[in-house]
């Protein structure tokens, strides 16, 4: 039995924050190993295609042992949710201890996700603060807590901490804004990730150097 951690996201492209989240989680919970988790078919988004943004992944974590990458969300039909992906895992690894790594945006919509709260129960929650039109720090604490809260008032219980992480204000959307004004990207991302961007004209980059 070991301890496994489940990052999923969009990716699109993955950028150094899901890697510095990634790696905080695997050493302060101590995992075994981290699996990544492209969505296939996210709720409430238009993603890229799903080969460039596995590429992409596959490509920035190549030299962590630590790290996988798992494609279990383009077996399933419809919309990806959490649950399922959590399930499908669970049956390749039935005695793994389950950790959840998301970003306190993403945390905060817990109640709301589908079948949020069963999801809450089945998995230890790591979370990485994150810029919230401007909150700080301090008050990731103050956000968990109602969240923990609003799960409670459900009778459902919750096991969460903060990872130790300096606040880091990337994201995926503002590095696709760079690359539609044709800005540099470099530093945002691994090296061999803004080569495939540039490569694969992706988010209308072109091919800047
Ligand atoms: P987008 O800008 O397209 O919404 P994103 O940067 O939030 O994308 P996702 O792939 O949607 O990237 O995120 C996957 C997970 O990583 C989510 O749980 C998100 O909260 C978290 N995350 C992404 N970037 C950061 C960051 N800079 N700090 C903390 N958490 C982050």
């Amino acid at each position: 039995m070991g301890q496994v951690g489940i990052f999923g996201g969009t990716f699109d492209p993955v950028h150094w924050g899901h890697l510095l989240l990634a790696e905080t989680a695997l050493d302060q919970a101590s995992l075994d190993k981290l699996i990544w988790v492209p969505s296939y078919n996210p709720p409430h988004k238009q993603v890229t295609d799903f080969e460039h943004r596995v590429a992409m992944v596959e490509l920035a974590i190549a030299d962590n042992p630590g790290f996988a990458v798992s494609l279990v969300e383009k077996n399933r039909c419809g919309t990806s949710f959490a649950i399922n992906t959590l399930m499908d895992l669970s049956d390749c690894e039935p005695n793994a201890h389950w950790y959840w790594i998301v970003g306190l945006d993403a945390f905060q919509t817990l109640p709301h996700w589908y079948r949020g709260g069963e999801l809450a129960q089945l998995c230890h929650w790591l979370i990485a603060p994150r810029l919230l039109s401007g909150e700080n720090v301090t008050q990731s604490e103050l956000i968990c807590k109602q969240v923990e809260q609003q799960l409670h008032k459900q009778c459902i219980s919750i096991h969460w901490q903060l990872m130790h992480i300096p606040l880091v204000g990337l994201s995926s959307s503002l590095i696709r804004n760079q690359c539609r004004k044709h800005h540099s990207i470099r530093y945002l991302v691994p090296e061999p990730v803004r080569i495939y961007i540039t490569q694969h004209n992706l988010y209308g980059m072109g091919n800047r150097e």
